[in-house]
């Protein structure tokens, strides 16, 4: 047990294994408007209004968790940028003291991008399965690729720095694109991160066991193709990074299953509804919502709820694909990957 524990007014967020709590994905919105095939069910039922928090109550767990020591917040969903009033909460935590980040699908970045990047957005996350039309159409139902490279571009034209695609590779759909993705990143002057894929709901489109493709696999892929450097630099993030001699951009690796990182693991993540997850493969939780809206504005409460729920957190997470039914039943879009 560490030092936190005895003492009676902890200013910082550290759970029972000595971790520190630095980090936290908050999840803004369940909606989104791509079905990508390993996020969401083509018929997705979304919440109704009043179980979502409002974006006063994630503003105000917000300046929580930066006066518990936070010093990075990422939102996501869903699609954070199809929440309404997104930019006005943006530029709220953009005057906090802590790093802001977006994870997106970019869908929305060719009308936002240069508002995110005057609000104080420090870095964007934007998601990128394929270059191709037709498949990329497929693996995201209802997306345009055209749409999310006019949002790369306007955000690489707003000035941000270090972008990161994230790319989820499934065997025999988007295996084969792996040297292109990183050709893209690399002729951009950006970072590409690839992302096992992990059992978060039940899908119907496809066989999560017989998709799974490990990043060691695409490290070898990529091998063939480029020299790669092992790096040991680290973004505070579970993943692993690789350079390449002749570029600037950076390979990443997120490796749930092949690399447990969870010994390492610096974050929490929020609901939409406001459930506290302490980690994203089991489900420990603390109900924030209930405290918010039982003593409206009321931080420190907050802040004392915060600093208990850090007893909460789990050692480490199993996960496992040949389950018949997902140890989760969560869908990533509730809990902001
Ligand atoms: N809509 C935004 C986007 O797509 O970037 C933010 C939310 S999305 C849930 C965050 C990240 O989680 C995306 O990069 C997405 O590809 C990834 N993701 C979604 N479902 C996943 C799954 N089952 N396994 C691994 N990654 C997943
Ligand atoms: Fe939407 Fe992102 Fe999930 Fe795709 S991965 S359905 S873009 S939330």
């Amino acid at each position: 047990m560490s030092e936190q524990h005895h003492n009676s007014s902890p200013t910082e967020l550290v759970d029972r294994f000595g971790r520190k709590v630095e980090y936290v994905r908050l999840s803004v919105t369940d909606r989104c408007d791509f079905r990508c095939v390993y996020c969401m069910a083509e018929e997705m039922q979304f919440l109704p209004r009043n179980e979502v928090l409002s974006l006063e109550e994630i503003y105000l767990v917000s300046r929580a968790f930066v006066e518990l020591g936070v010093n990075k917040l990422r939102l996501t969903g869903g699609e954070p940028l199809v929440r309404k009033g997104i930019l006005q909460l943006v530029e709220q935590l953009g005057e906090l003291p802590t790093e802001l980040l977006i994870t997106t699908n970019g869908s929305q970045l060719p009308r936002m991008a240069h508002d995110l990047k005057r609000f104080g957005v420090d870095r964007l996350n934007i998601s990128l399965d394929s270059l191709q039309s037709e498949k990329f159409r497929r693996l995201t139902r209802t997306g345009k690729l055209d749409q999310v490279l006019a949002g790369i571009d306007a955000a690489l034209d707003a000035g941000f720095e270090r972008i990161k695609l994230n790319a989820v590779v499934l065997k025999g759909r988007n295996d084969d694109e792996v040297v292109d993705l990183v050709e893209f990143a690399r002729g951009k002057g950006i970072d590409i991160t690839f992302i096992e894929e992990m059992p978060l709901g039940s899908i119907t489109e496809h066989d999560r066991a017989e998709a799974y493709c490990s990043s060691d696999e695409i490290l070898a892929m990529l091998s063939q193709q480029y020299e790669m450097i092992a790096s040991t630099e680290k973004t505070g993030g579970p993943s692993r990074y690789y350079r390449m001699a002749d570029s600037q951009s950076r390979v990443g690796f997120i490796s749930p299953h092949s690399h447990n990182f969870c010994s390492e693991c610096n974050r929490v993540r929020m609901t939409v509804e406001g459930r506290l997850l302490l980690c994203l493969g089991n489900e420990h939780s603390m109900d924030l919502r209930q405290v918010m809206r039982e003593h409206p504005g009321d931080i420190e409460l907050l802040k004392q709820h915060l600093i208990q729920a850090m007893d909460l957190k789990p050692e480490q997470h199993h996960f496992d694909l040949n389950e018949d039914e997902p140890q989760i039943v969560r869908f990533m879009n509730m809990t902001g990957g």
